[in-house]
């Protein structure tokens, strides 16, 4: 079987572009960002973990977890956002 790419999605949207769709694994609702590479299958948190821990259990190769630069970009311009000290816990 083909190695898919996962992209794990989380249920709340933080942007307000964020495109709604539902979860590859178990249709709950999730949000990606617009710029999502195409190429990808949309999991939850929930069904992301099962399927890494699966694979591990299994001694498979775990799918590559899909992270662009500008999701990078976002989500550290998120966290200075709401920890602007820099994270001291
Ligand atoms: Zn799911």
């Amino acid at each position: 079987m083909t190695q898919a790419r996962i992209l794990v999605c989380g249920p709340d949207s933080y942007f307000v572009d964020d495109v709604a769709t539902t979860c590859a694994g178990c249709a709950a609702a999730i949000v990606h960002r617009p710029h999502k590479p195409p190429d990808v299958v949309l999991l939850c948190p929930a069904c992301a973990g099962a399927l890494l821990a699966a694979n591990v259990a299994a001694g498979e190769p775990v799918p590559t977890i899909a992270v662009t630069p500008e999701t990078a970009r976002e989500v550290e311009a998120f966290e200075a956002f709401t920890n602007p000290k820099g994270g001291s816990h």
